[in-house]
């Protein structure tokens, strides 16, 4: 049997970073605070709370004070860094760099458009942190799209500037795209296409993973965005994919009859959990041997 690790899967360079700063702060403080899941994966999250980094969320963010709190890669909204100045927080901001553009493009859409009747349009789930603060940008105001029918939340007469979640799959904003054209004038649609091409370059060599072995076990946290979408791109190329979050979802049936299986994640999935899915396979079907 032949286990393949994507080489291409693993944590992306914003992601990578905000861990190292954060193993970098914590051996310098011995403890630290970091605002929300630094990464969408329950197995990485216990491997630094081991560590010493403590995760809180918002309403335990405004009651600290006079503190040290790592910002993760996704960014935040302004609010956050009001809360920051009042209650003397001193910030480790390792906003991703393509976010953190992202969100000056926004901010200066809204002063574009302040005074008049357009709208900033996000591409993204409403939930998704990165969202909240590209929305922060826009003063809270954006019309979020996360499926087809949101497209009827847009006043097609008025102005109309279109952002995108870094994380989205780039054939179905384009079909955004091609929807919003249709019924818009030109001369008021602005498209703005921010995909990250650290998830976008990825599709390939999952496409070509998924086609080359019988199974692909593809690891990744429950609430990981681009976990999701890369998996849909793994399961169109593959009927015998499978997401997973830990190791205890592998079942020895999965592999029936599999002679070759290959091993991908999303950008925040840790290279030593992929790597411990291959060693977990190899006995797993050691033992149906
Ligand atoms: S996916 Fe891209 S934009 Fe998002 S953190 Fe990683 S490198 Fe930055």
């Amino acid at each position: 049997m032949e286990i393949t690790i994507d080489n291409n899967a693993g944590f992306c360079f914003g992601v990578r970073n905000s861990v190292d700063t954060a193993e970098k702060a914590v051996a310098d403080y011995h403890s630290i605070k970091c605002l929300g899941q630094i990464v969408h994966n329950d197995e990485e999250i216990m491997r630094l709370e081991n560590l010493g980094i403590e995760f809180i969320d918002y309403e335990q963010f405004k009651k600290t004070k006079n503190e040290t709190v790592l910002i993760r890669a996704h960014g935040e909204p302004p609010e956050t860094y009001e809360v920051a100045k009042t209650n003397n927080i001193t910030l480790i901001d390792t906003t991703c760099s393509i976010v953190s553009r992202l969100q000056r493009e926004i901010y200066c859409s809204r002063e574009e458009l302040s005074g008049g009747n357009g709208q900033i349009v996000i591409f993204g789930s409403k939930d998704h942190p990165e969202v909240k603060g590209l929305n922060g940008q826009a003063g809270e105001k954006a019309i979020l799209i996360h499926k087809e029918n949101d497209i009827n939340k847009l006043d097609f007469t008025k102005p109309i500037h279109l952002f995108t979640q870094t994380t989205k799959n780039i054939s179905d904003f384009n079909n955004l795209v091609n929807k919003i054209k249709s019924r818009s004038k030109v001369e008021n649609f602005k498209v703005n296409n921010k995909i990250c091409a650290h998830v976008s370059n990825r599709e390939e060599s999952i496409i070509n993973l998924a086609q080359t072995n019988d199974v692909v076990i593809f690891v990744a946290g429950k609430n990981s965005s681009n976990g999701k979408m890369l998996f849909d791109v793994c399961k169109r190329h593959n009927e015998r994919s499978f997401y997973i979050s830990s190791l205890k979802e592998l079942r020895m049936d999965i592999f029936d009859k599999a002679s070759r299986i290959g091993i991908s994640g999303s950008t925040s999935t840790p290279k030593w959990l992929m790597e411990a899915v291959g060693l977990r396979i190899s006995e797993i079907c050691g033992q149906q041997n």
